[in-house]
């Protein structure tokens, strides 16, 4: 997994244009079964990807954090909000909430989450391949797949399932 992470940047940096032009294109005309397509895709890469082999959304980009996050995770730590706040968070350029460095303060040496049932929603739902209507989030995806090695699998195989004119 090491040295597929190592060259995921370049890789993805190669694919930028094309995944740019099929975006656009998804935009403008999203197939109708386009939400049980991603179900589907994102189901079978995960079925063989081993996050705990690889972490790297953990050590390189972390989440920004909402206020019901907060909330839970400082009453997970027994703590004030704000005494979470000031420990752990700094305020980001879109003034959300995001961690003070990565790699994340809550990824053990096993790469293992330590406040993973109560972990922020970014996290859960992280590369967010699953999420309806996944047309509208390409800004994201285009970033999302020089980091993690699913999303970069999943965006190459919905280039060779769907073809838009
Ligand atoms: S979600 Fe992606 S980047 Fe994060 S651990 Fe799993 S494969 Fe790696
Ligand atoms: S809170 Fe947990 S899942 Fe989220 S970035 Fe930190 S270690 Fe990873």
């Amino acid at each position: 997994m090491d040295e597929v992470i190592k060259q995921l940047p370049k890789l993805a940096q190669e694919k930028h244009n094309e995944n740019k032009k099929f975006f656009g294109k998804l935009k403008r005309k999203p197939p109708k079964d386009l939400d049980y397509i991603m179900q589907d895709l994102h189901e079978a890469e995960f079925n063989r990807t081993d996050c705990l082999s690889c972490a790297n959304c953990c050590k390189t980009t972390g989440p920004l954090f909402t206020n019901a996050d907060v909330e839970r995770i400082a009453k997970h730590f027994r703590m004030k909000p704000q005494k979470f706040i000031d420990q752990f968070l700094r305020v980001d350029e879109d003034n959300d909430y995001v961690l003070q460095g990565v790699p994340c303060t809550f990824l053990d040496a096993e790469n293992y989450c330590s406040i993973y049932d109560v972990r922020p929603k970014a996290c859960r739902e992280f590369p967010h391949t699953d999420r309806k209507k996944f047309q509208q989030i390409s800004h994201l995806t285009l970033k999302n797949v020089a980091i993690c090695p699913a999303a970069y699998n999943i965006v190459e195989e919905m280039k060779k399932l769907i073809h838009i004119k």
